[in-house]
């Protein structure tokens, strides 16, 4: 089934009792049991929830996955990931990647003994020198937050198999749409539902997306464990936008691709870093593992002054100054100062993040408004 059909139809069955064709809201704290331990599969709601169970099952779907998983947020998804390990293990990670995800890592993480090693994934013989006989785990994500690096699922699969080690992925910039990391080897897809999935920027969630039935007990063990699960009313506002995901995306792709090229030939502007330009470091791999580019950009301008990024920042109107990104308005973002804020500057700098980045989410309005927008703000 091509995705776009599997999109709209992914763990949608009618609703038994009445026949609605959406799955209702079950907004409930328990069930009721006919007897002691008699009931119909539903226990209490931080274990299982009906809306919730058929959005994991679209989930699943949707990235060619046999299990899914819902969270309350995309970092308590990956919470639930660092939870599988022990002190003294060992994690391989991208040097690039979610402010978020460093925080957690680093500030959470490290105080329990956990080791995380950062490295440039985009040299896929970086891992493979990281990785000792400590190493559980290789986290990656790609394209990345927000210089656009990519990263060969397939090459770190293959360093990782048969060494028990787990490879997850943060499929969150380029969705299912675009991209399907268990096809490609890995053992875990995570992402922050949050952006494209949700896609209409009301609604804050993470998902886990795995093969592996013992992998799924014990996440799902954790999952109620821990009770990082997301309401029923947020699985429903999931469960809806994952419908659209196929016009949205096909609709972010064209858009980026033209807004990508706009701005590569403006005057002002230093440097575009979209993985679709032939000429992006990782153009061969994104176009080997992608189905097409997305509509995440990220530009620098000639002049690199703070104050220049920040005056274009406060000038757009169609693109509203604000983290977060793949919701179908489009969003403008300074990474140094509010997405990636919790980065320390030096590594920032080191790892090719500039203070005058500003980076695009870009939406599914007309191109032309859009272009009009920017053209008016840069100047
Ligand atoms: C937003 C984001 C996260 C964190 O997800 P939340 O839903 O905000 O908790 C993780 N990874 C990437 C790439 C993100 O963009």
């Amino acid at each position: 089934m091509k995705p776009a059909t599997k999109f709209i139809h992914a763990g949608a069955h009618p609703d038994p009792s009445t026949g609605a064709i959406m799955t209702p809201i079950f907004q409930t704290s328990t069930y009721v049991q006919e007897a002691p331990g008699v009931n119909k599969g539903f226990e209490y709601a931080r274990s299982q929830n009906p809306t919730r169970k058929a959005l994991e099952e679209a989930l699943a779907i949707i990235e060619n996955g046999k299990f899914g998983l819902a969270f309350s947020s995309g970092v308590a998804a990956t919470d639930a990931v660092i939870k599988l390990l022990s002190p003294g293990d060992e994690v391989i990670c991208a040097n690039d990647m979610y402010g978020g995800t460093y925080r957690l890592f680093t500030k959470v993480f490290e105080r329990f003994g956990i080791v995380f090693k950062y490295v440039d994934t985009t040299n896929t013989a970086n891992v493979q020198s990281a990785v000792t006989d400590k190493t559980k785990l290789v986290w990656i994500e790609t394209p990345t937050n927000p210089l656009m690096n990519i990263t060969d699922i397939a090459a770190v699969a293959a360093i990782v198999k048969g060494r028990n080690i787990l490879l997850a992925v943060d499929n969150t910039f380029a969705s299912p749409y675009l991209q399907n990391p268990l096809d490609l080897g890995a053992d875990i897809v995570m992402h922050s539902v949050t952006k494209y999935l949700g896609g209409h920027s009301d609604v804050i969630q993470g998902c886990l997306v795995m093969n592996d039935a013992d992998l799924r007990e014990k996440l799902y063990f954790i999952q109620k464990s821990c009770g990082a699960v997301p309401g029923p009313m947020d699985c429903f506002l999931v469960l809806r936008g994952i419908k659209t995901l196929g016009v949205r995306m096909k609709a972010h792709c064209e858009n980026g691709k033209i807004i990508a090229h706009w701005l590569r030939n403006h005057p002002k502007v230093a440097k575009v870093y979209w993985p679709g330009f032939e000429d992006h470091t990782g153009y061969a791999v994104a176009k080997k593992q992608m189905r097409d580019f997305g509509g995440m950009i990220s530009f620098e301008l000639k002049n690199d002054s703070v104050e220049e990024a920040k005056r274009v920042l406060s000038s757009t109107h169609l693109f509203s100054l604000a983290e977060s990104l793949g919701g179908v308005e489009s969003l403008i973002n300074h990474p140094a100062s509010m997405t990636h804020a919790s980065i320390p500057r030096e590594e920032r700098i080191k790892n090719g993040l500039s203070d005058s980045l500003i980076r695009l989410s870009v939406g599914i309005e007309d191109a032309e408004d859009l272009i009009e927008d920017l053209n008016k703000a840069i100047g």
